[in-house]
């Protein structure tokens, strides 16, 4: 099958013909409809150590794990639960689906978990892929399959809102508007805060925000997002979301948040950053990270997706063939005015 193939840090991917995957007893294999994009892939693959706590790629991998397909395999253990044919999402790393990590719905902590970019499992930039039956979630009819791709990032959201403990009413200040701050400014709308406020060093991007839940934009290479948020919301935020994930944004959202707020750390930053503790203590402010999602994360998504109560449609800025997809990757690593790129490997 072809697949875009991680070569070296900060080299382009390419375009390969690489093993077609072959399903274990309890697995799936999909045929790639949509998949799409993501930051994380394009800090990683210019990545070039493990040092700062994210594994580097070892050469030949292929990355891609915001994905949905067509089922074109079951594994033999599985016949009679699943069929050819049905479209499904499915969170990108599996586990062994009996122990309590597995149970409570977070496989990324599980002892055997499989991870995608890894020898042992090619990623959704690819024709076909393998998914761990536990890991893999139908999607109803009404779920495209560009939503069904889109439903990690939108379950990445939930869950930093989460771990947020928003409450209705709540200012909310998100510094960054990619798609990981769309996706939690969508969440925060959703459940309920008074103001949702998106500041980013390009100013359209923030503007853009408001499409998507946002009530109030800021263009933080020229306004001071501290005093702009007090003119925007009347008041200060309650919290704050780093949805950049570079070194220094952590710095920023503890400068922009008031005293007892709760900073709630989303992008995620693959070197070494410095903070100074002492703006934080004495703020008492209560910081908190968070990785990924919960199974029900995406259970949720795809309910409220097919229901119609969140439209997602509208994050989705270009549609790829491998033909362009390679570019298209490279692309991202400088700001633009997209927001999610998808993969249509067809
Ligand atoms: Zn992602
Ligand atoms: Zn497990």
């Amino acid at each position: 099958m072809k697949a875009a193939v991680y070569k070296a840090p900060g080299a382009p991917l390419v375009i390969e013909d690489v093993p077609d995957p072959t399903p274990g007893p309890s697995d799936l294999i999909l045929k790639v409809r949509a998949c799409g994009i993501c930051g994380t892939d394009l800090h990683w693959s210019e990545s070039r150590d493990g040092s700062a706590g994210w594994r580097a790629l070892d050469p030949n991998t292929v990355m891609g794990h915001e994905f949905a397909g067509e089922v074109t395999e079951v594994g033999s253990d599985l016949r009679g639960q699943w069929r050819v044919g049905e479209r499904v999402c499915a969170q990108p790393f599996f586990g062994c689906g009996r122990c309590a990590h597995c149970i409570a719905g977070r496989a990324y902590r599980c002892a055997e978990v499989t991870m995608r970019a890894t020898a042992e499992l090619t990623g959704a930039y690819a024709e076909y892929t393998r998914v761990g039956a536990t890991s893999a979630l139908r999607l109803p009819e009404a779920v495209s399959y560009h939503e069904g791709a889109l439903v990690e990032p939108l379950a990445v959201g939930l869950n930093a809102v989460r771990k947020a403990r928003l409450e209705p009413g709540d200012t909310v200040l998100i510094v960054g508007a990619g798609p990981v701050g769309i996706s939690v400014a969508m969440w925060c709308r959703f459940f309920g805060a008074r103001h949702v406020v998106v500041s980013d060093l390009i100013g359209q991007r923030a503007e853009r925000a408001v499409a998507f839940g946002a009530t109030g934009a800021i263009d933080a290479s020229r306004e001071d997002v501290y005093s702009r948020v007090e003119q925007l919301t009347g008041g200060q935020p309650q919290v704050v979301f780093d949805c950049v994930g570079v070194p220094g944004s952590l710095q920023l959202a503890i400068d922009y948040a008031p005293f007892d707020a709760r900073v709630v750390i989303v992008g995620l930053c693959m070197a070494a950053d410095r903070f100074y503790p002492a703006k934080a203590i004495t703020k008492e402010l209560d910081l908190s990270f968070v990785f990924v999602y919960r199974k029900r994360d995406f259970e949720i998504v795809i309910d409220l997706l097919g229901r119609e109560r969140i439209d997602a449609g509208g994050l989705v800025t270009d549609r790829v063939g491998f033909d362009r997809f390679c570019q298209a990757f490279e692309a991202l690593k400088k700001p633009s005015n997209q927001i999610k790129v998808m993969l249509e490997p067809d």
